[in-house]
């Protein structure tokens, strides 16, 4: 019976760590714990941060940080700090790596016409994030056996290294379409919660859309006018919207700050390639 009294508490420990808190309170199955997902978003954003060119403007690297921390303020994941950063390229697009290390390309920005626009794709990535989409898939890249010295290793283990390459090699993979309606779902929600009109989520969806109608790969998420997928998705957001009526008169598309803050981007930024 000794042996049992420990087992039970080990068994119970590993359980615990399986069980992790997703947007609404849903629970997920992440072995890898909280502290070694911050260390793998932590490697894979150093190495971002040495190969893209990171915007030199601390005006809108704040301004982004600002609508990021408001999205965050109200989402159900806040036992990790949230970085956003603004990498310059025209690139119309925008990632999340695991931990709370958020990226926007330049291209996307030019691309949005207000801060609820914006705040859309935020709070979206946001919902990756705390669902720990990209953690499941790095888990599932790696296998169990991997995954499970990453929960008893140090973090400075050759296996950390080795899910820090396996991230980033996911990077520009998409999402399962049912990761993508969570996230979408969530993100709407978020962005409601933080004062935004989702008006904001449909001008998106739909400039997005538009663009990458032409069979572009990098605009954000793949989203294209000629994909079932997008008309889906932008169908669900219409119902959720519905469902949200009547909605606060208080909520806010910010589209003349926007515009200001629009004017302060470089003008034909190049990029470094693709993610
Ligand atoms: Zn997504």
């Amino acid at each position: 019976m000794k042996k049992l009294a420990v087992v039970i508490p080990l068994i119970a420990a590993l359980f615990l760590a399986c069980v992790a808190t997703g947007p609404g309170g849903k629970t997920s199955l992440v072995i890898i714990p909280t502290g070694q997902e911050v260390a793998i978003g932590a490697g894979m954003a150093q190495e971002v941060e040495a190969t893209e060119k990171i915007l030199n403007d601390p005006v809108w690297q704040s301004y982004l940080n600002e609508v990021g921390q408001k999205i965050v303020s109200v989402c159900d994941r806040k036992d990790i700090d949230y970085h956003f950063t603004v990498i310059e390229s025209d690139q119309v697009n925008a990632f999340a790596a695991p931990g709370g290390y958020v990226y926007f390309y330049t291209g996307l920005l030019k691309e949005m016409h207000s801060e609820a626009e914006l705040a859309a794709v935020v709070a979206h990535e946001v919902s990756h994030v705390v669902a720990r989409h990209s953690m499941k898939r790095i888990q599932a890249a790696m296998g169990v056996a991997m995954a499970y010295e990453l929960v008893f290793g140090d973090s400075s283990s050759q296996v950390l290294q080795t899910a820090v390459g396996v991230g980033l090699g996911l990077l520009s993979a998409t999402y399962s379409r049912s990761n993508e309606r969570e996230a979408d779902s969530y993100g709407i929600t978020y962005m409601v919660r933080a004062g935004y009109h989702p008006d904001g989520a449909m001008g998106m969806f739909e400039t997005l859309a538009a663009l990458g109608g032409a069979g572009s790969t990098s605009v954000f998420e793949q989203l294209a006018s000629t994909h079932p997928e997008t008309q889906e998705r932008i169908n669900n957001a219409r119902a959720q919207m519905a469902e949200m009526q009547p909605l606060s008169s208080s909520l806010t598309i910010g589209r003349e700050r926007y515009e200001q803050m629009l004017k302060r981007l470089p003008v034909g930024s190049t990029g470094s390639g693709g993610r």
